[in-house]
Parts: structure tokens; C-alpha cells; sequence
């Protein structure tokens, strides 16, 4: 499989070159050639297939020659080490739990493919520059970049974090691994940080030291495996023979695109609605054509507070770039932080669950399309557990007393982190 950039201005590469390199060099993100169309005997007799035996059949035309078809497999069969549970919420409305992964959020599988990855691409190659992961997070991105390459060999992370702006687990997930993971505590905002590392990536005085890669959903090895989770549900719930309907809080829209490849490997899906907060950019352009991304704005589902979502030209490229196209399998709905804590406490009290804000988004967005379409089966997302997002639950639902086991012992561990002042300390930290 070749990757070519959406810019058009840089070479086709290979999966390993995409990985590696993470933006082409023309800053096109890369996309792949083609979407192999997996055959009808696999989505028959899909129920009859192990998690492992399903990721290893959607992701060997993704990767190709890259990786051999025996260390695939044990990638794959790694990296998904722990459930993807379905909860049935109410008649025809489910939740899919993607939160029960080392750092409770779904971007665990991403970072953790990504880095296997690039672990199995630097020991082929022999290679003995070390690659250095320069990563910025508003908060799940960091810990689940941490976590994934914890330990990696030949890959030092560096993960700059806004001090004060991320909820206090999230802080103890990015500071307290040590080994090759190091956390940057900046006196600044999440733009900030990204700003320093964009700059970093152009600085040659960085780049001609130290071998850089990003590692958010821009990468194709955090984006293309999430196609799984839509899968791994379309299996369980094919038997039901309603038409699916996904409901997906999205903010960078990396996770909702992974969910339209699988549709377009030949996976039935009647809908996709992409649920926003007040960062309403998609919502306006569906409606007007227009893309006008606004100044962001902060909310409750602070993981989706973006206004120019970077995945949203992989998006548009399913559809053959057309709106029109787009819009036959596609919905977009914006909620602001008030309507995101009523749907928290009818989910508590009406359903007798507990949704993290990001999900209770997802759930407004699937209840307005089942209003029109009252006989599909439809499952929102929950993205991240609601213990991360503790200011914002339990004023809401109470205190949450079940903490899971990820979290014990997390809180009494010791914080390491360096503060950065400005984009000099940065370079320090780097040289
Ligand atoms: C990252 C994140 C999102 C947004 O996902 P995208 O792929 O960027 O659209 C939603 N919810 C949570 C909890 C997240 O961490």
C-alpha cells in the first residue's frame, strides 16, 4: 500500500515511510491510496472471527509489506489487550465503552499501534539515530502517548502540557512514568504548547540533532487502527439486523474518519453523526459550504475543543471531496456545556449510567437522529471514563466512588516535570 500526501506535492511513500516522517513534506497529511474493500465472505461470516483474527485481516492491506505477517499479529494482538464492552442503554440505544485501556481513553489503541510500530520499524532498520516523539496535549493525547511508548527502545518521548489546564489525573498519567517519557509543564495554554512544537519541527538547530515525529491523529498508525472499534461493534450487533447508526464525539475527527474507512472496506452503516461542543466549525460548513473555523473555545469535553479539525480532509476525501456526497451518510450536531450537563444527569438518572462529558455529547447527537429514524440501532461513543473528568461529573451525578484499578496508585505517585518558560527552555531541553 503507497500513501500519498493531500497536498499533492510530496512522493508516495510506504507505511513505514509514513509512519516515520508522521506529515508529508509538503505538510499534506497522508491518505492512502486506495481503501481495500475487504471481501463479502469476510463481513458474512465476521462473527465467527477472534478481535485479533478481525485486526489483523483490516489492517494487513494498510500496512502491506511494512511489517511480516507474523509480527502483525502479534502487534495487533498486543495492542488490544483489554474489552470493548457494549452497553445496551435503552431499547435501540447503546454506549460502546473505549475507555478501558491503560490511560482510560480511546486514544490508548491508537498510541499503542503507533508505537509498536515504529518500535518494530527502528529495529529492522537497524537504526541507531534515536526518534524522538515531540508531542503537545490538551490532556488524554499525552498520557496514552506515554503509556504507548513507555519503555520503547530507541524512542525518547517529550510531551508538552498546559500547567493548571489538565484535570489532575491526567496530570499524574504524563509525569510520573519517568524512564524515556519526559513531561513539560508550560506556563502557557494548549496553543501555546502546539505552537512550540510546530516551531520545534522547522527549527534545524532541533532537526539536525534529533530525528522528530509527531504522534497525533495526523500519524496514519493512531488513525487507521481505530476503524476497529466500529467493527468489533458491527460484529456484536449484527444479528440484530437493524441498520447501524454511530454517534462519535469528535473534535480532531480522526476517530469518526476511522469509522467511515471501515464503512468503506464494506462495513453496513446506515449513519455516522459527528457531536460536537460549542467549536461548532463542521456544523457551519455542512449547512453553508462555508469553512470558517472560529477562535477556539474552551467547554466542559475540553478533548474536542478544536475549531479547525485537522482529520477533516480525510474525511472529505472519502466522499470525493463533495459536501453533497458526505451529507447522504453523515450529520453533524453542536451542543453547548449546559446541554451537555442535562444529558449528563438524564443519562444518570433516566438510564442509571454514568457518561463522561465527551459521551454525553455523543448521546445528544444519536438521540436527535433517532427522532427521524426511531427503528435504527444507535451507539454513541464514550470516549474517555467520566474519573477524568471529575470537576465536570460529579457536580452533576455526585461523587463517583467506583475508581478503577488504573487510577489507584496513580494519585500517590511522584510528580516529575520540568517547566518551560518560553520556546528557549524548550530548545534547552532538547539539545
Ligand atoms: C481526543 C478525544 C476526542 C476527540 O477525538 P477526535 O478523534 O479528535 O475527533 C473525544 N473524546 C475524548 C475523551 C478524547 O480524548
Amino acid at each position: 500500500m503507497k500513501y500519498y500526501s493531500l497536498n499533492h506535492k510530496a512522493p508516495e511513500v510506504t507505511f513505514d515511510e509514513a509512519v516515520i516522517k508522521g506529515i508529508a513534506p509538503d505538510k499534506g497529511l497522508y491518505f492512502p491510496e486506495n481503501v481495500p474493500v475487504l471481501p463479502a465472505s469476510f463481513w458474512d461470516r465476521i462473527e465467527t472471527l477472534s478481535h485479533n483474527e478481525i485486526a489483523y485481516q483490516v489492517m494487513q492491506p494498510f500496512v502491506g509489506d511494512s511489517i511480516d505477517a507474523s509480527s502483525l499479529r502479534e502487534i495487533v494482538a498486543d495492542v488490544l489487550s483489554f474489552d470493548f464492552p457494549i452497553v445496551e442503554l435503552e431499547e435501540n440505544v447503546a454506549t460502546l465503552e473505549l475507555f478501558h485501556g491503560p490511560t482510560m481513553a480511546f486514544k490508548d489503541v491508537g498510541a499503542r499501534f503507533m508505537a509498536r510500530c515504529l518500535g518494530y520499524f527502528l529495529e529492522k532498520r537497524e537504526q541507531t539515530q534515536e526518534i524522538t516523539v515531540l508531542v503537545a496535549t490538551s490532556g488524554d493525547t499525552g498520557g496514552a502517548v506515554a503509556r504507548g511508548f513507555y519503555k520503547v527502545p530507541g524512542i525518547q518521548v517529550v510531551i508538552l502540557y498546559p500547567s493548571g489546564k489538565v484535570s489532575d489525573i491526567q496530570e499524574k498519567q504524563l509525569t510520573t512514568l519517568g524512564e524515556n517519557i519526559t513531561a513539560l509543564e508550560v506556563d502557557g495554554t494548549f496553543d501555546d504548547c502546539q505552537a512550540m512544537v510546530k516551531r520545534a519541527f522547522l527549527d534545524q538547530e532541533i532537526t539536525s540533532k534529533r530525528q522528530l515525529t509527531s504522534a497525533n491523529s495526523i500519524n496514519v498508525a493512531r488513525w487507521l487502527p481505530q476503524c476497529l472499534y466500529y467493527i468489533f461493534t458491527y460484529k456484536e450487533l449484527k444479528k440484530n439486523g437493524k441498520e447501524l447508526v454511530f454517534s462519535v464525539p469528535s473534535g480532531n475527527f480522526g476517530n469518526i474518519c476511522a469509522g467511515m474507512v471501515a464503512h468503506h472496506m464494506g462495513m453496513p452503516v446506515q449513519q455516522f453523526i459527528a457531536a460536537v461542543n460549542s467549536n461548532n466549525t463542521i456544523p457551519r460548513f455542512m449547512q453553508s459550504g462555508d469553512y470558517a473555523p472560529a477562535q477556539t473555545v474552551a467547554t466542559i469535553s475540553n478533548a474536542m475543543d478544536v475549531s479547525d479539525p485537522s482529520n477533516f480532509v480525510r474525511v472529505l476525501q472519502l466522499f470525493e471531496n463533495s459536501r453533497n456526497t458526505l451529507s447522504r451518510k453523515f450529520t453533524t450536531h453542536s451542543y453547548c456545556d449546559n446541554a451537555t450537563r442535562a444529558a449528563m444527569k438524564e443519562i444518570h438518572e433516566r438510564l442509571d449510567y454514568i457518561a463522561d462529558p465527551h459521551g454525553a455529547v455523543g448521546y445528544l447527537g444519536l438521540k436527535e437522529y433517532l427522532k427521524e429514524h426511531p427503528d435504527s440501532y444507535g451507539v454513541f461513543l464514550e470516549t474517555a471514563h467520566p474519573v477524568k473528568f471529575l470537576p465536570a461529573v460529579e457536580p452533576v451525578v455526585g461523587k463517583i466512588m467506583d475508581l478503577p484499578e488504573q487510577v489507584m496508585g496513580l494519585m500517590d505517585r511522584e510528580k516529575i516535570a520540568s517547566r518551560i518558560l518560553d520556546y528557549e527552555s524548550l530548545k534547552n531541553s532538547l539539545k
